[in-house]
């Protein structure tokens, strides 16, 4: 592009954008009372502290899913959310059992572990075998069938974030079963460690036989790859009765306040509400659940009816299955091209960042504009302090949409200590801090609301004119 055009293009957009503030400063006062409703809020902490005291922990197929699934539509129902449906949904159902791992050379001791996601489990004796320490895939590759025949793998990967180093739990049991290794022990995938194991889903790859895959604390896998490096002779035991069970009944639970003009379009906003079967999946994801839940709720109980229909949804079986997020889009049917936005909280509820934006398939000038809205709608946000709007979001229950056009959202935190905790006993209440967590519930009602509400839609081209419809 010239020179010249570039000015050009910006100083346009720079119009539009303008256009679009003016626009969206007449929801001032509105949001004004959206955020001091919310920071006055109890009622979205109260339904936190139900999922996560009072339930407890939610893995698909559990009792505590049901009864979760039980509760926020009865509740639903109760507060006055309109069209309060819980479409069913088939899932997977794995049971950790009881499970153990020990160092049994050099010498004796109990080692902090959960078993991963889906995994198999061992004979009833347990496998005991010697240890062979990488610290990457490359590693392994070049130890080779000789070295890690028969033995357990002891995956000591260093963290480089979650998306890098999460390979190793997901990938790391079928790369070492392809050199005739007997299970793998995987580093928990956390950049800090209080000897916390942290479980999640692993990935069997169709051509490696299953064999058993647990997580280890980073503490207990440093130890076990020093010996090893040294010259140490090093032998583990490893005891899981885990078993994978025919998939259950469960549902994704749907609430919405019906839109006054074209109750057609939807703003589908949400969290998961399954967890993993330990701690009390209190920032993963109930926070999410609860959030997205009581900013519907608040919009309803302000009496705002959007032009748009806002709804909110809680996803089943996001952890091992994404059957909740492909159900809902299955269950959209047509309508699925009629959201104007989904959004996902599923980072946590530390501060407020922000929002990332995708849109699957949209130009560069469309993306321009709806980023420029996106500005605009953070910019009503502005009594929660700074709140910025970046390209690139989403989240996995909502990515079957956004296949379909739809413009993903993705709620963003600083996420300082969200992977510390994340898929361990203490992802709990007290990590949550109260009022970040209103805050949560604050930028979603504004963020929901208007686009629910405003004239345009999100990702629609803007008008010559750029005046109220
Ligand atoms: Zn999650």
């Amino acid at each position: 592009m010239q020179r010249r055009d570039l000015f050009r293009r910006a100083a346009a957009l720079s119009l539009v954008r303008q256009a679009r503030a003016a626009q969206l400063s007449a929801y001032e006062a509105t949001a004004r009372r959206i955020i001091d409703a919310a920071l006055a809020d109890e009622g979205g902490w109260n339904k936190l502290a139900y999922f996560c005291d009072r339930i407890g922990p939610r893995l698909s197929g559990s009792r505590g899913l049901e009864r979760a699934i039980e509760w926020a539509a009865a509740e639903m129902r109760r507060e006055g959310l309109e069209n309060v449906v819980t479409p069913a949904v088939k899932v997977p159902v794995w049971v950790r059992g009881a499970e153990s791992a020990w160092m049994v050379e050099p010498r004796e001791a109990s080692l902090a572990m959960l078993g991963l996601g889906g995994s198999v489990g061992t004979p009833p004796e347990g496998i005991t075998a010697q240890a062979v320490c990488v610290e990457s895939f490359q590693e392994l590759e070049k130890l080779g069938a000789e070295a890690v025949r028969g033995r357990v793998v002891v995956y000591n990967q260093p963290w480089r974030g979650y998306r890098e180093t999460v390979a190793y739990r997901s990938q790391g049991a079928s790369r070492a079963a392809r050199f005739g290794a007997r299970a793998v022990l995987v580093r928990s995938v956390t950049p800090a460690s209080l000897r916390t194991p942290h479980t999640g889903s692993l990935n069997y790859s169709a051509d490696a036989p299953k064999i058993p895959a647990a997580a280890i604390s980073i503490e207990d896998a440093m130890m076990l790859c020093r010996l090893c490096k040294a010259g140490v002779r090093v032998a583990v035991k490893l005891q899981m009765s885990a078993r994978t069970l025919d998939d259950a009944a469960s549902a994704n639970v749907i609430g919405e306040i019906a839109g006054r003009e074209h109750p057609e379009e939807i703003v589908v906003m949400g969290g998961h509400l399954d967890s993993w079967d330990v701690g009390q999946g209190a920032q993963d994801d109930a926070s999410g659940c609860a959030a997205a839940w009581q900013a519907v709720q608040l919009v309803k109980s302000l009496g705002l009816r959007p032009r748009r229909t806002l709804r909110v949804c809680l996803w089943t079986n996001e952890e091992n299955g994404l059957r909740g997020g492909r159900a809902y889009r299955e269950w959209a049917g047509d309508a699925a091209r009629r959201h104007v936005a989904a959004i996902e909280m599923d980072g946590g509820a530390e501060k407020l960042r922000g929002f990332g934006l995708s849109i699957p398939g949209a130009s560069g000038a469309a993306l321009d504009h709806a980023m420029a809205r996106m500005q605009a709608i953070a910019a009503l946000m502005q009594p929660l302090g700074p709140v910025e709007t970046v390209r690139g979001g989403g989240g996995a229950d909502i990515s079957p949409l956004m296949r379909e056009g739809v413009p993903g959202i993705g709620h963003l935190t600083t996420g300082r200590r969200y992977f510390e905790w994340h898929h361990t006993d203490a992802d709990t209440l007290d990590k949550i801090d109260r009022r970040e967590f209103q805050e949560h519930i604050a930028a979603l009602a504004v963020l929901g609301y208007v686009l629910a509400d405003m004239p345009e839609r999100l990702a629609e081209e803007a008008h010559p004119t750029g005046g109220m419809a």
